[in-house]
């Protein structure tokens, strides 16, 4: 298993050699996507070790084969289904945002327990209620969904979600949920973030280590 902050650190690195793709760079090195990245050229060789033998000493990368070869080991080898569970302001968003697909992410399905909602559209999708999930979610070839439910409901949603067969869940609601271990959640907590923020700028660096 490739550790979780190493992880974090390759999605970055998969971004910027995709966006050096993109400008039609054929060959790059540690220290160009150190300096994208906000890495350091040592850090960047040590995380891209995971993906095996890539680069030469003194000739780098090339940019298709890194990118092939990160694709690999970050597992988007192929399209992953994704469902969005609670469309309420959040869920909205989401099903608006136009990306996905960069990343071979393709959304699916969208489920709403508030029967007002079932039946409408959203972004490309239309609304389906909870009745009879398993087979909804088979349909779809769901692989994972976002949890976008209120905090009281996130772990009644995320049961019914894996009970119908979804296999990761990235969790938007402010609450920590169970799951069986052959289940994967990912948490975005933006209140979280913003409390790690106050401490920070509450706790500024002396003023001669900061830039002019
Ligand atoms: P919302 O109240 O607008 O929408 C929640 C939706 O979930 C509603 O449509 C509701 O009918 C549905 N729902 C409730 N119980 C359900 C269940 N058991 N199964 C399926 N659907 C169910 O809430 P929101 O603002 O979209 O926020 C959703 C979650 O995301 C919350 O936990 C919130 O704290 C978190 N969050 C929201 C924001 C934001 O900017 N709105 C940002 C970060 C996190």
């Amino acid at each position: 298993m490739i550790p979780t902050a190493t992880l974090g650190r390759l999605v970055t690195y998969l971004r910027v050699v995709a966006e050096l793709e993109t400008e039609g760079v054929l060959t790059t090195s540690s220290e160009a996507i150190a300096g994208r990245a906000h890495a350091t050229a040592f850090q960047v060789r040590k995380d891209l070790a995971y993906c095996g033998r890539l680069g030469t000493r003194g000739s780098g990368y090339q940019v298709a084969p890194l990118a092939r070869e990160l694709r690999r080991a970050l597992g988007l080898t192929r399209v992953w289904h994704v469902a969005i569970m609670g469309v309420g302001r959040l869920g909205q968003a989401l099903a608006d945002y136009p990306n996905f697909d960069r990343y071979d992410f393709a959304l699916r399905a969208a489920y709403d327990a508030d029967p007002a909602k079932v039946g409408s559209t959203v972004g490309p999708l239309v609304v389906e209620g909870l009745d009879d999930l398993a087979a909804s979610v088979a349909r779809h070839a769901l692989d994972m969904a976002f949890l976008t439910v209120p905090a009281a409901a996130a772990q009644g949603a995320a049961d019914a979600l894996v009970a119908a067969g979804i296999r990761g869940i990235l969790n938007f609601a402010p609450t920590v949920i169970e799951v069986p271990a052959h289940i994967r959640v990912e948490s975005v907590d933006f209140l979280a973030g913003l409390t790690r923020l106050t401490y920070y700028v509450g706790n500024p660096p002396a003023e001669h280590d900061a830039p002019s």
